[in-house]
């Protein structure tokens, strides 16, 4: 008998996160420089350049331990969002917030409902607390919302042992979104004790006229727990800070579920200044809308398919090539994100970046192809 043979098979079962290659990395590798990154739908504007002012005072007492409570990130966020303080819950990261949630439903006992083809983090963090997942099988490709997620096919997989369900809106790395309509009438028809986790990691960013903010029916459904982040629109990711709003009784069980200290002292400052600049988040929502239509007129007038999306970024069928493609951008500098792992071994889904970035994406890929 080894240590090894003591930790718990479901986690031994995991399967480590593969996140998009880092910048340097690729460098070091093929000995190039100014590679580009379009593989973790970053924001390529950077983040406000108030926060890069506000992070150099916060620096100054980073002996002392952040505030618990993150008082003034709540303060602030509550009167944005229309909320009470006692709603909010801070994760280091949005997906820390997933972790809170299914550690606060999920044992071995429980099942928890997602799609097929949804945010790897929740099949990972229903795994971890060795719950069973019912993947719902998505829209077929082909059909008005290709590899969307199906509400009706969600319903169906309710049973005596669901505890919760997740729904990415839109959806990472698929980009497909649910409309208002659908998705209410799927949260009206779920029952009370099942909590529902509307995932708006990207909400900053849709400009579709149907696309709900989830957090309007919050009063009526207790169930409910909206996420989102600073690390897309905000462009704060590598600061890792996110937030869950939900009734202040579920905010009570995950604050006591939740590492005293997730929230650290830069993130909380970062995140207060940048929810004020509103100018950058508009700019960076314009720069995002000019980008996917370049790069859905550009896959578009070469009939490559991809999947219409309302995020940050496109995930785009390059069939039996797509490994070799990845690979041959990878060699002349620009990283995009491979989704095999999602078991969609077709496709490669690159974040949107500026305007010199995708030209130059363009222009190797055309070479390539
Ligand atoms: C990026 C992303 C997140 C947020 O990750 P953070 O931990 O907040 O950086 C959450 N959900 C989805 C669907 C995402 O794509």
């Amino acid at each position: 008998m080894s240590v090894i043979d003591s930790a718990l098979v479901q986690i031994k079962r995991l399967h480590p996160y593969s996140p998009g290659k880092p910048v340097e990395e690729l460098e070091r590798e093929f000995g190039i420089s100014n590679a580009i990154k379009l593989a973790s739908n970053e924001n390529p504007l950077g983040c406000s350049p108030m926060v890069h002012e506000v992070l150099a005072g916060a620096s100054e007492h980073i002996e002392l331990y952040p505030d618990a409570n993150a008082f003034y990130l709540k303060q602030r966020l509550a009167q944005k969002l229309g909320i009470a303080e006692n709603q909010i819950t801070i994760g280091n990261g949005s997906n820390d917030v997933l972790d809170l949630v299914a550690r606060s439903f999920l044992d071995s006992t429980g099942e928890a409902i997602y799609s097929q083809y949804a945010f790897m983090v929740y099949a990972m963090v229903t795994q971890a607390c060795g719950a069973q997942a019912k993947v719902a099988e998505a829209f077929s490709p082909g059909s008005a919302q290709s590899y969307g997620h199906d509400l009706d096919a969600m319903l169906a997989l309710i049973g005596d042992r669901t505890r919760l369900i997740f729904i990415a809106n839109p959806n990472n790395p698929t980009g497909t979104w649910l409309e208002s309509d659908a998705l209410k009438s799927f949260i009206e028809q779920v029952p009370d004790h099942i909590a529902i986790v509307i995932d708006e990691a990207y909400f900053e960013y849709v400009d579709m006229e149907q696309y709900p903010d989830s957090m309007q029916w919050l009063d009526r459904h207790p169930n409910l727990i909206v996420t989102r982040t600073f690390s897309k629109i905000y462009g704060i990711a590598g600061l890792r800070i996110g937030y869950s709003v939900s009734s202040a009784e579920l905010c009570d069980l995950f604050n006591r579920v939740r590492q005293p200290f997730n929230g650290n002292s830069l993130a909380l400052a970062a995140a207060r200044c940048a929810l004020d600049d509103v100018a950058f988040v508009d700019q960076s929502r314009r720069s995002n809308q000019q980008g996917l239509q370049l790069m859905q007129g550009w896959f578009g007038q070469r009939g490559i398919d991809y999947i219409p999306s309302a995020g940050n970024f496109l995930t785009v069928r390059f069939g039996d090539n797509s490994t070799q493609i990845y690979q041959a951008l990878l060699e002349r500098g620009v990283i995009v994100r491979p989704v095999a792992n999602y078991n969609m071994p077709d496709f490669l889904r690159i974040s949107v970046g500026s305007k010199p970035q995708l030209d130059k994406m363009f222009a190797i890929l055309e070479d390539i192809l």
